[in-house]
């Protein structure tokens, strides 16, 4: 492996074993930490997350061009998600086949019709990204795709550092130890979120945390808790049940849970995968940013080949390209969470089902990225010590908060690198797929 962990290491059974139980170890003290799959909802029996054994090289230019950037894209998602006319225009053909973004797109509109409750909002973004190999051995920064109000993994990975630190150090590798950065996304996002409850200023706003049915990754979302907790701001945590049995609007729009009032934001349209691809056709991003083309250039340095597939003349060619050269292209619903995109052979069956029809205006079609393929070993509970070829994905953590016209904040606040066996093109950390890994900067 260039510039990572040398062969010998790699390839010595005995130690990488021993390694194996020293890093398990260490998660566990540090707090890398998750509740068992079959009880989901105890923490009576919990282990370690999934992670990587060892760190994966990153080249530093990229990763530094990656958080430099994310200022940037905070304020282009504010700028969109301000923008009701763009947000129509980029998802009219969307809106019109896909129910799921025709939903989102309807509260959307009602909130802006209804008027905003508050003039404070809170972004919570993390732009991810895949360094794309070119035949020079040269790595390129390019983004898969921004979610907004994303806070996953911003927990568990402030604690990953020293596990791997930990590793390589019994490993011998102490040069290597210090290549690791910080990183606090936990701690960033709690800030935000603290700076937004301030501006809201009611000492008996509590910060509630949507939850899912199985919290398995309770232990993440807790770090975030308790940084609230030490600034003294109260949270609870609520499942989407809860919430719409025992909540209640009062005539300002404020939300009650059970008699408390809760600061609440809502998630907006412009981390969808088809704005994405309306923000890589020619002139959109001058139109956010007029007078600055070096940020445009900065952002759209970023961006794969994305492609329209509405109807007309630029959807037909995009139909075309793809039944050419499936292999190089991804095609993607408006979907989040991992496991929906759709890869080679399966490309050409699901655009000859809908290339004559609207149906296929529910898709992108994005240009596939190659990472260089790094042997890590991947831990996780009950899974087989074995060394794989493995992918990552780099996210960056952003933070924003504006009230009225006035940016008040606006940060970049850490990063998340997962990685996964090659073998599986799709699915996240909570899929099973990904585990938690960091950047070894090279
Ligand atoms: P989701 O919202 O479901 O997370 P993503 O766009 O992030 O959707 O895609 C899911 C996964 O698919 C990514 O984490 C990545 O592993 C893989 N993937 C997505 N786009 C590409 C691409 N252009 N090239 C290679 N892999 C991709
Ligand atoms: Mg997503
Ligand atoms: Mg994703």
């Amino acid at each position: 492996m260039a510039q990572g962990i040398p062969d010998k290491i790699m390839s010595n059974t005995t130690l990488i074993k021993d390694l194996a139980d020293v890093a398990k170890d260490a998660a566990l003290l540090q707090g890398v930490l998750m509740r068992i799959h079959e009880t989901p909802n105890s923490s009576e029996l919990v282990t370690y997350a999934p992670f990587t054994l060892f760190p994966t090289p990153v080249p530093k230019a990229v990763f530094f061009q990656a958080l430099a950037v994310q200022t940037h894209y905070n304020t282009l998602v504010d700028k969109i998600s301000q923008d009701p006319d763009f947000l129509e225009e980029a998802l009219a053909s969307t809106i019109a086949v896909d129910d799921f973004t025709a939903r989102l797109f309807r509260i959307h509109q009602q909130i802006l019709k209804e008027g905003r409750s508050q003039s404070i909002v809170l972004g919570l973004n993390r732009s991810d990204y895949m360094l794309d190999q070119g035949d020079d051995g040269s790595s390129s920064l390019k983004q898969i795709e921004i979610n907004t109000f994303a806070a996953s993994f911003g927990g568990l990975s402030s604690r990953t550092p020293d596990v791997h630190r930990h590793v390589l150090k019994v490993a011998g590798q102490l040069e290597e130890s210090r290549r690791i950065l910080d990183n606090n996304p936990a701690a960033g996002l709690a800030k935000a979120v603290a700076k937004a409850w301030e501006l809201y200023g009611s000492e008996r706003a509590v910060v509630m945390f949507l939850v899912e049915e199985g919290q398995r990754n309770i232990f993440d979302q807790r770090y975030i808790e308790n940084e609230l907790w030490k600034r003294n701001i109260s949270t609870m945590r609520k499942r989407f049940d809860d919430v719409t049995k025992t909540g209640s609007l009062d005539q300002d729009k404020r939300l009650f849970v059970r008699e408390k009032r809760v600061f609440f934001e809502f998630t907006h349209l412009a981390g969808t995968k088809k704005v994405q691809q309306v923000l890589a056709s020619p002139g959109v991003l001058e139109k956010f940013f007029p007078d600055q083309p070096q940020i445009v250039e900065q952002i759209r340095a970023t961006f794969a080949g994305l492609y329209t597939l509405d109807m007309g003349p630029e959807g037909e060619k995009t139909v075309a390209m793809a039944l050419a050269a499936p292999d190089r292209f991804v095609l993607k619903p408006q979907r989040e969470g991992g496991g929906n995109n759709i890869y080679g052979s399966e490309i050409c069956q699901v655009l000859q089902g809908v290339k004559e029809s609207t149906e296929r205006m529910a898709y992108i079609l994005m240009d596939k990225i190659h990472p260089n393929p790094v042997q890590n070993y991947l831990l996780r509970r009950d899974g087989p010590l074995k060394i794989s070829n493995c992918l990552s994905e780099l996210g960056v953590f952003g933070t924003y908060v504006r009230q009225g016209k006035d940016m008040v904040m606006n940060e970049c606040v850490g990063h998340l690198l997962r990685t996964k066996s090659s073998e599986h093109s799709d699915g996240g950390v909570a899929a099973g797929v990904a585990v938690l890994d960091n950047p070894l900067l090279v």
